[in-house]
């Protein structure tokens, strides 16, 4: 018996912390998971800025979803269109990442067709397929944070396109395919 038990007494010791490790590590993520997303954005051209929880308890909120699509119109012809969801959780993963709590100051959110031509056509920085089109994309500032900073911790979330504009002082991100320019 002497030999058995402390060998005994580590795999008790062991399944404890496993046990431990089994409830508690899931329940953290889940709880990490399940918590409550928030957007802060101030659109740089109307003015207007929002600050709101747009998914709780497991599903976006389509009134505050609604509002958010609101601010991110298209300035110029008071269009809008459906947000792509995961554009708001990869905002809400680059706050993070950028540790601030800041909102995001938008320099063009959604851009009708009409929009996009006319911009297309009077800069070179302006895709005609542009995922603005698609309300897949946002172009952004983040007071308190430089703009090279901003670009790598959105290059590092791996969500989709990341485009620079040191000229312009923004930075694009979308959720269409990962890429860079
Ligand atoms: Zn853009």
């Amino acid at each position: 018996m002497d030999r058995v038990t402390p060998g005994r007494r580590r795999f008790l010791g062991f399944a404890a912390a496993a046990i431990v490790a089994g409830t508690t590590f899931p329940a953290a993520a889940a709880r990490r998971l399940m918590r409550p997303r928030a957007v802060a954005l101030h659109n740089l051209h109307t003015g207007e800025a929002l600050n709101t929880v747009y998914w709780a308890d497991g599903r976006y909120l389509p009134d505050a979803v609604q509002r958010i699509e609101w601010l991110l119109r298209d300035h110029r012809t008071d269009e809008t269109h459906p947000v792509d969801p995961q554009l708001l959780d990869l905002l809400v993963d680059l706050q993070s990442r950028l540790r601030t709590h800041a909102p995001f100051e938008v320099l063009s959110g959604y851009r009708s067709p009409q929009t996009n031509a006319v911009l297309a056509a009077l800069s070179d920085g302006v895709a005609q397929n542009s995922l603005h089109l698609d309300g897949k994309a946002v172009d952004l500032r983040v007071p308190g944070r430089g703009l090279r900073y901003v670009r790598a911790a959105a290059m590092s979330l791996r969500g989709g396109g990341v485009g620079y504009y040191p000229h312009s002082d923004f930075v694009h991100v979308d959720t269409g395919r990962i890429r860079y320019w």
